[in-house]
């Protein structure tokens, strides 16, 4: 087996018995990227240097007798996670020459571990869309098929992990940008409660709804990361205090007796038959293994939709206000007086979807119409949460599919918004409740991957990545890689 077949546990076996040093299995994964990332285009940056050094600094970390399972293990991070020294664009334009001074806490966590930065990889702009078609460095493609998108926004991450440029990669999801990308390029990724992981140099989209992840090839990578990533930050006022659950340690946990809620308005029109399928597939196993299906109702589903597409344009609107030319982002050239260099630096530096999301935010929290638009919607959010309380009174954790269907065709749905936006009426529910999902590999459709997710009540992330390593010891949908990158 080479490298970019294993998982990170595999990997870090290797590391731990000296195989192979970190400095190798860096420039490894860095000859990989040369090779192949000109077809896919996951990253934006490319870190060479920075990763060799980091990696000759965790061999002698070992050699001194250390022995850190993340320790040398080469990642990739979205370019939404702040990095000192290194470029983080956000996918914008706005940002294409932005160096933070300091590094965000999740990439400050993994270099303290010992991880080894391969660069920073592509994404929607500012986190905001589906496909990852809307980033200023151009598109990513999917590797289970060229024409197809990655999803996104994490879309870079998830095709990294997929077509073997990077072992893992960290991502985040605001309405299921981990959880589709993941989905839809065959690999794992978890979202975790609200507040869990801190949010300190991650670029807000929607500060409510932002959450940090892992993506992998399997749950239990993930389970390693996020013991890594999770943790009290006083640096994020919206982190949850007091100390994280144990990730791992219940990972091999039978799932006998637990209770596996079918949400039924998960599985009615508009989901196409195969991911139904695969989603009934996955229910199958886990029962043979022990668990019980339950029919539960999350009945404001319907809802999720357009309270998020207030909520979340709101707080965007708020959060990218900073990007003027003169506190943060690009500035015009030769503006003519004050007003003409704030229209054209932002006219210039946002791309179409970040100026209609700025749009909408700033009319629903215009006076007037504030009580209509913005009270309403998060109403409605609090009915979203209720409706998961409710169900989680029936069972222990919810299965259904992350997206309607599988990864669609490039271009497919960028005249149409409204069409994009309702692809993700499955994992926006689960952020507007500030609940965490694990997205698995599911199978095939087409020859694309498929998707289902976990979701869980609040903080039981070790149960997800149990249930999820239990379905990953059963089956071998998330070890499957594309034929032209294998
Ligand atoms: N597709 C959703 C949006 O465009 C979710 C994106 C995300 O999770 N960052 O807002």
């Amino acid at each position: 087996m080479n490298f970019h077949q294993m998982t990170m546990v595999q990997l870090a076996e290797q590391l731990r018995n000296k195989s192979v040093s970190s400095v190798e299995l860096t420039q490894y994964f860095l000859d990989r990227m040369a090779q192949f990332d000109g077809q896919i285009n996951s990253y934006i940056t490319q870190t060479p240097d920075l990763a060799l050094a980091q990696a000759a600094v965790a061999d002698a970390r070992r050699a001194a007798g250390e022995d850190g399972l993340l320790l040398g293990m080469p990642l990739a991070h979205k370019d939404i996670f702040c990095t000192k020294d290194v470029i983080t664009t956000c996918a914008s334009k706005m940002l294409a020459n932005f160096k933070a001074p300091y590094n965000a806490t999740v990439v400050e966590k993994l270099n303290a571990a010992g991880m080894v930065t391969l660069g920073k990889v592509n994404m929607d702009e500012f986190a905001m869309g589906s496909t990852t078609e809307n980033s200023a460095f151009g598109v990513t493609r999917n590797p289970w098929s060229l024409d197809a998108v990655p999803g996104g926004s994490s879309g870079g991450s998830a095709a990294a992990l997929a077509a073997g440029l990077a072992p893992v990669a960290t991502g985040t999801d605001t309405g299921g940008s981990i959880r589709q990308p993941a989905a839809f390029c065959g690999v794992t990724g978890i979202k975790p409660t609200y507040g869990s992981v801190s949010r300190y140099g991650m670029i807000a989209y929607a500060s409510s709804l932002d959450q940090g992840g892992p993506m992998a090839k399997t749950a239990e990578d993930c389970a390693h990361l996020l013991s890594a990533m999770a943790g009290f930050d006083e640096r994020d006022s919206t982190c949850a205090e007091g100390a994280r659950p144990d990730y791992v340690a219940g990972l091999n946990d039978s799932v006998k007796g637990l209770r596996i809620g079918l949400p039924k308005e998960y599985f009615g029109e508009g989901l196409s038959a195969e991911v139904k399928a695969a989603t009934m597939a996955v229910a199958a196993e886990l029962e043979k293994q022990g668990a019980v299906l339950v029919e539960v109702s999350l009945p404001n589903t319907s809802a999720a939709m357009p309270a998020y597409y207030v909520i979340a344009p709101a707080e965007a609107s708020s959060n990218l206000s900073r990007y003027d030319g003169v506190r943060f982002g690009h500035r015009c050239d030769n503006p003519k007086d004050l007003k003409d260099m704030y229209t054209r630096s932002r006219s210039e530096g946002f791309g179409a979807e970040v100026k209609r999301r700025i749009m909408v935010g700033a009319y629903v929290l215009s006076a007037g119409y504030y009580d209509a638009y913005y009270l309403k919607a998060q109403r409605v959010r609090r009915l979203i949460k209720q409706d998961f309380v409710n169900a989680f009174d029936q069972c222990d954790v919810i299965l259904g599919p992350v997206a309607p269907t599988p990864a669609w065709k490039l271009g497919e749905k960028t005249a149409d918004p409204t069409a994009m936006y309702l692809a993700d009426i499955y994992t926006i529910p689960v952020n507007l409740a500030g609940l965490p999902a694990i997205a698995l590999p599911a199978g095939f459709s087409g020859g694309l991957p498929v998707g289902v997710q976990l979701i869980g009540n609040y903080f039981s992330e070790p149960k997800l990545l149990n249930v999820a390593h239990q379905y990953q010891q059963a089956t071998q949908h998330h070890i499957q890689m594309p034929a032209a990158f294998a």
